[in-house]
């Protein structure tokens, strides 16, 4: 159909989200012959520093956090056939109500216009036919996620909406299947210094995240590429989030994670729904 090979383009907000929110698709893709975009918008320097520091810990310093977070993305990127790695390096914001939120450079209080001028040169350069990124909440609230979204619809809107563009989800009918697997793995795991949050693990249940199912439009099998999935999450080890992914194991981690979900949220091809490929209509 068209002279140059289709393009997957996924807009991420940190080092470790193209895994676990779409590690399966960017893996399928690259298997098929898709050429895969993957553009990460922040450094991830609030992330978990080497031995587990947490951000304002002694031990925690951000410029060592980054470079260590960009040697795992790097990893994963391998793991998972990417074609093209963007950095947009903009300074991880941390989670809502954090001091870094407002730090110069923060990806939080970077100018929309500014930042989705950046990705839309991106996007022409790339010429993606399919656009992934989160939904207006950031999927769970994180202010880089609720802002990857923003520029990502800006941006095209800048260049005119690439053929089909989706948000990521989750089917609420998995949550409580969810939640009972995280206390099962989880018992050490806990969001790090956010008190004011209920921990989902002691709660019982996910926060209101996702959607219900009949409102997720494109479900896609990716459990031929669990493997690939988790080993790009290992890469990501240094996370003390993902450990608890780590901790089920391959098998236990494909049936879990295996299925990848999302809203369409633009399309020009005419695909009927549900789908379970995000590039029905396009092959
Ligand atoms: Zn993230």
């Amino acid at each position: 159909m068209a002279d140059r090979p289709l393009t997957l383009m996924a807009v991420h907000a940190h080092p470790d989200d193209e895994a676990t929110g779409t590690g399966g698709v960017l893996a399928r893709c690259a298997a098929e012959g898709i050429r895969t975009v993957l553009v990460t918008c922040t450094d991830g320097a609030c992330g978990d520093g080497p031995g587990g520091a947490k951000p304002g810990d002694p031990g925690h310093d951000p410029a060592a956090v980054a470079e260590m977070r960009r040697a795992e993305l790097e990893a994963s990127c391998e793991v998972l056939g990417i074609s093209h790695l963007e950095l947009l390096g903009y300074a991880d914001s941390g989670m809502m109500g954090w001091p870094a939120n407002t730090a110069p450079g923060s990806f939080w209080s970077t100018p929309v216009d500014e930042a989705a001028a950046r990705l839309a040169e991106l996007m022409r350069r790339h010429q993606p036919d399919v656009v992934v990124t989160y939904d207006e909440n950031g999927f769970y609230g994180h202010p880089d996620h609720i802002q990857a979204n923003r520029i990502t619809m800006a941006a095209l809107s800048l260049t005119g909406m690439a053929p089909k563009v989706y948000w990521t989800t989750a089917p609420r009918s998995m949550m409580q299947e969810f939640g009972k697997i995280m206390r099962e793995f989880g018992a050490e795991w806990e969001e790090p210094e956010h008190p004011d949050q209920p921990d989902p693990a002691e709660s019982g249940a996910m926060p209101e995240i996702g959607l219900p199912d009949e409102e997720i439009t494109t479900w896609v099998d990716t459990t031929e590429f669990g493997g690939q999935k988790f080993d790009a999450l290992a890469a990501h080890a240094s996370q003390g989030e993902n450990i608890f992914f780590l901790r089920m194991g391959k098998e236990r981690f494909t049936q879990l994670m295996g299925v990848e979900t999302f809203v369409r949220v633009h399309d020009t091809t005419g695909a009927p729904l549900p789908e379970n490929d995000l590039f029905a209509g396009l092959r």
